[in-house]
Order: C-alpha cells, then structure tokens, then sequence
C-alpha cells in the first residue's frame, strides 16, 4: 500500500534520491524545497522554505488534506556556510542553525502529531558525520547536526508509546552540489575514507528507504553513519 511520504530538500542531491526512491516503491512522496523542483513522480511538490515555521505548518496542513496522515517525514533540507570560527558572520551562524535545526524542528514538529494520532510512523533526520569528527571550518554546521541529534533522541522517547520511531541518517562525504566546490579539502577527505571513495546520494537513499519499512520497526533513537568507514567508532 502506498504511503503518504514527506521528503525535505527534495528537489536535488540526496533528499532527490531519497524522494526517487519512495517513487520506485509505489509511495505518494510529497517534495518540500525553497525552489519547487522534485523528482518526477513526486504526488506533489510544494515550494516551502523550512526556516519559517508557518509555512512549514500550512505546507504539512495540505498535504495531510490531500494525502492523509503522515506515514513517513524525510527531514533532509540544509545547507552549508563554512568559515573558521573566528572569521564568522552572525549570518552564516544564523543561516545554518536556522535551516538545519530549526528547519528540522518545525517539519518534525508538523508532522509527528498526526503519527502519534495513527500510532504509527517514521521521522528519519539527515544529519551528518561532522560532528562527530570535528571538521574545520563547519562550527555552525557541526552544531546544528550535534543538534539534530539530541533532538532525535528526545523525540524518540516522547513518541515511542504510539509506536513512532526516529532516527538520525549521518551520512559522510557524498557527491552532491554541496560537496562540489571544495577542491583541494575533498582529496584530504577522500584519504580519510576506509573504503576510499565518496558515496552517491543513492547510498544514503537506501538506508532511509530500510528506515522507514517495517524491517526497522524496533529501532529508534540511533544514529547510522553511511560514510564508508569515515567515522568509524561514533
Ligand atoms: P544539496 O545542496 O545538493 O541540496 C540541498 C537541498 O536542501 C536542496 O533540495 C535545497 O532545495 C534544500 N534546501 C536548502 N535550504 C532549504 C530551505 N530553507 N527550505 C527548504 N529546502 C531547502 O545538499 P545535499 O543533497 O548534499 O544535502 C542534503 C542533506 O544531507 C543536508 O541536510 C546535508 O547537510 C546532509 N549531508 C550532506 C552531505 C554531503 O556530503 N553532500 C554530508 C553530510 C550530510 P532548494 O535549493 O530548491 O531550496
């Protein structure tokens, strides 16, 4: 039976291939992006900016009206802003703390309450390894995903009597228009992975995609590295 999925950031990189995914197995995956743009065969895409949480909230509203309770939400929009700590603006602080956490937090927030009413549901958040391995230059970036964190965890706890699990997603080093632009810095990264290459947003894809099934149902809480090896031990 085709679930009702909501997939943040969908209209390119990883929150496309995740999107792509729940399409190839008969889902109704509605797309959330600032630009509109989704993979074809979304049910729906709406053009919602997750920094701002009544939008988040009317977005949610619709899409529960058209498609019924919320099955799965997919909470993958972000960005990035490096600059070493010292030499960063309030804004690139701002910027990635307010899509990346707070984003996360009203999109969860909007759809955990008609899971909790069904008694059923997954919320799988797309953090990242930085945190965990601390990465020069990404203190906001590093924050908000140690953030992301915490906040699954929390959630967990408050929804697992209704049978709702939540995750955290924390992929590496993937080949995406977020990772294109840093020369040098990704051939040192590339060194740093075990298995000696980047991933393909469809790595990341997968392990959402086994999230999300039945197969996973007594998980929740945790924190899955998809990074060949990069964080080994977090
Ligand atoms: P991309 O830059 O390729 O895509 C980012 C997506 O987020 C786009 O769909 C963009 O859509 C959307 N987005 C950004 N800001 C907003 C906003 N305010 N409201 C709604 N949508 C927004 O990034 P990736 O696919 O690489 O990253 C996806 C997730 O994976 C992010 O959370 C990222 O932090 C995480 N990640 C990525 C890694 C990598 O190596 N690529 C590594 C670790 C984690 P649009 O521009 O249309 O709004």
């Amino acid at each position: 039976m085709s679930r009702h999925v909501i997939v943040t950031g969908a209209s390119r990189g990883i929150g496309a291939a995740i999107a792509q995914n729940f399409i190839d197995q008969g889902d109704n995956v509605v797309a959330f992006s600032r630009s509109g743009q989704a993979p074809t065969g979304c049910a729906k895409s709406l053009t919602v900016d997750v920094t701002d949480s009544k939008a988040v909230n009317e977005a949610v509203k619709a899409a529960i009206e058209e498609f019924g309770p919320v099955e799965v939400a997919v909470v993958n929009a972000g960005v990035t802003r490096d600059g070493l700590a010292m030499r960063m603006s309030d804004e690139q602080w701002r910027d990635v703390l307010s899509t990346n956490l707070d984003g996360a937090f009203y999109t969860a927030r909007a759809t955990m309450a008609s899971m909790v009413r069904a008694r059923s549901g997954s919320i799988i958040f797309i953090g990242s390894v930085s945190p965990f391995i601390g990465v020069p230059g990404q203190a906001n970036y590093s924050a908000a995903k140690a953030g992301l964190v915490g906040l699954a965890r929390s959630l967990a706890k408050e929804v697992a009597s209704r049978s709702v699990t939540v995750n955290v997603v924390a992929p590496g080093l993937i080949d995406t228009d977020m990772t294109h632009d840093l020369g040098a810095a990704k051939d040192t990264m590339v060194a740093m992975i075990p298995l000696g290459h980047v991933g393909q947003p469809s790595d990341i894809a997968g392990v959402v995609g086994f999230l999300a099934s039945n197969l996973a149902r007594y998980i929740t809480g945790a924190v899955i590295a998809v990074d060949g090896g990069l964080a080994i031990g977090l």
